[in-house]
């Protein structure tokens, strides 16, 4: 993949609903940054949801942010797959089971890609309120490949299911 010089813009996902789920997300955030050739670009609030899926597990705090990024898709993911496993990861098999941290490479500049491993745009995002809010904050007007723009799709979906509360600062 040709890598523009100026790098591309890709917005990542974080949730955790284990051992301090704020404390996971704000270290997990630190951490992206800490990625050589990444760089916040912006972060949004957080947000504290029921859970999807298997609803016998706490809460999760989730909340997106950008990143100017040299690294390409998958470079970037494995990148943030490492983040996940120094927070303890473990995958035991269970869909959208607990974890003390989740990063979701939600966009990638506008890259579209369906390979083993690697799907972009990721395929969660118009039906997840704790993924749209808060990447509405930061990117209303981003359009995502093959949908339309983030605040669009943001007014689409509902608060209720999941329930969903953006925390105080
Ligand atoms: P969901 O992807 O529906 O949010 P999940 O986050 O619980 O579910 P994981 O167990 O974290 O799923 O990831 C399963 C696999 O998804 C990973 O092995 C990863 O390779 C793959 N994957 C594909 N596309 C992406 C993407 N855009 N971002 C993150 N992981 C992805
Ligand atoms: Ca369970
Ligand atoms: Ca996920
Ligand atoms: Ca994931």
């Amino acid at each position: 993949m040709a890598q523009p010089a100026h790098g591309w813009t890709a917005y990542v996902g974080v949730g955790s609903n284990l051992d301090s789920p704020q404390d996971q997300v704000e270290q997990a955030i630190s951490a992206i940054t800490l990625i050589e050739g990444c760089f916040l670009v912006a972060k949004s609030s957080l947000y504290r949801s029921a859970p999807m899926g298997p609803s016998d597990q706490p809460d999760f705090i989730n909340a997106v942010v950008a990143v100017l990024t040299l690294l390409d898709p998958r470079t970037l993911l494995a990148k943030l797959q490492e983040i996940e496993q120094d927070h303890g990861r473990v995958r035991d098999g269970e869909r959208w089971g607990p974890r003390t941290l989740d990063l979701d490479l939600l966009m990638h500049g506008t890259a579209v890609i369906e390979e083993p491993g690697l799907t972009l745009p990721h395929p969660g995002i118009a039906m997840r309120n704790f993924v749209l809010l808060p990447f509405a904050e930061i990117a209303s007007d981003v359009v995502v490949p093959q949908l339309t723009d983030v605040a669009t799709l943001a007014q689409r979906i509902g608060t209720s299911e999941p329930a969903i509360e953006k925390l105080a600062l």
